[in-house]
């Protein structure tokens, strides 16, 4: 494999950016610079408008992964008499209950296989512990491509008086998510996912009135979402810690490129082009997919193993990637399965260049097994 040839990412994050994108990376500003705390307000300002048109709503930026705002929801806004209630039906529903443990926060966790997604159980977690104050769960479950019920979830917590806190990490940006009229107190993001930027920040969409209620609440210094939303909200756009500048100036750029698009709406009609085109292809390759097709979401997509003498993953991951492809590799199912992203920017001509190098990828491991 040359340098310099060009990959290209079917991975739910990092994944494949424009060139303009990549490009914008090359300008040094000053975290303490006023044109750029500019920008940061301007960046704050387009992601509460993409999550709703209600007034009463912010947002705040947090250095890390998407997991650092995850942990920095999770540990900054309940309250130490507060108790969490996490949906577990994949690694990133399980990684918030993981969260909540280590921070000593009072959880309880309903759990179901990851093909499937709990609602009755959800009703009586709810129903008999009145102790429970907060929701968390994911939209699209990226371990398996799920798109769990939100709309019911988000329902039930709110005849609750639960807050809502939303993992819309791999979905925002890439689907249409009403989070004022679902009631989400807390959505989380961030730059690598569907906004097609490149990693080094999450995001927290707020409504305003749950975070100015937060304040002291925080169990980690760096990781205090209030404090950090504080020092937003009075400096304009300053950040307590230095800042990732260069990654700030690409995620710009991916906005202005997320509305040039048509916004929301208009990319996930693309992912789901992409999705419904993949799996078409696949299945006509012989590989059948984890999930039923009313399950899934258009953001990734998780396929069986073949259950054929032939088929050995590695090879399989490396003769893609010599062929510029590089899927999903990492083994977090409950089943014998790989995954392919369909979000970054990819068409669905790349979608079919793929499924060409797939099948030639196919031929060769089978050759392999009867040599
Ligand atoms: C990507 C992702 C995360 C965060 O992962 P990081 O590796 O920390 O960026 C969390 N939840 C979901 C659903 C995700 O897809």
């Amino acid at each position: 494999m040359q340098d310099d040839i060009p990959y290209l990412l079917l991975t739910p994050g990092p994944l494949t950016t424009t060139a303009q994108v990549k490009a914008e990376m090359q300008v040094d500003l000053s975290t303490w610079d006023r044109d750029y705390n500019d920008i940061v307000q301007e960046v704050r300002r387009i992601l509460v408008a993409l999550a709703t048109n209600e007034p009463g709503y912010t947002s705040v930026l947090m250095q890390g992964s998407g997991t650092f705002s995850v942990e920095a929801t999770i540990g900054s806004v309940i309250p130490p008499t507060g108790k969490l209630l996490v949906v577990n039906n994949g690694a990133y529903g399980a990684r918030i209950a993981a969260i909540a443990e280590r921070l000593k926060i009072p959880v309880t966790v309903v759990e179901t296989m990851e093909t499937s997604y709990p609602l009755e159980e959800f009703t009586i977690a709810l129903s008999t512990d009145p102790a429970i104050t907060h929701v968390a769960f994911v939209h699209c479950e990226t371990t398996t491509g799920m798109l769990n019920p939100i709309e019911q979830w988000c329902q039930i917590a709110k005849e609750h008086d639960c807050q809502i806190i939303l993992d819309a990490m791999s979905s925002f940006g890439g689907m249409p998510i009403a989070m004022h009229d679902l009631g989400v107190d807390f959505l989380i993001s961030s730059a690598n996912k569907s906004i097609q930027g490149v990693p080094g920040f999450g995001f927290v969409i707020c409504r305003e009135e749950a975070i100015k209620q937060s304040a002291g609440y925080a169990r980690s210094v760096c990781l205090d979402l209030y404090d950090q939303w504080r020092v937003m909200e009075e400096n304009e756009g300053k950040w307590r810690f230095t800042s990732p500048t260069h990654v700030l100036l690409a995620f710009r750029q991916a906005l202005q490129e997320l509305a040039d698009e048509g916004g929301i709406a208009a990319r996930c009609q693309r992912y789901a082009k992409c999705q419904t085109r993949l799996v078409a292809g696949m299945g006509e390759l012989g590989f059948r997919t984890l999930l039923e097709a009313e399950d899934h979401s258009p953001i990734i997509t998780s396929f069986f193993f073949p259950e054929e003498p032939w088929f050995e993953f590695n090879a399989f991951y490396d003769l893609l990637k010599q062929r510029r492809f590089v899927i999903y590799p990492g083994k977090v199912s409950q089943h014998e399965t790989f995954r392919i992203g369909t979000i970054g920017d990819l068409t669905v001509d790349d979608v079919d260049d793929l499924l060409v190098a797939i099948n030639e990828s196919v031929i060769a491991l089978k050759k392999y097994t009867t040599n």
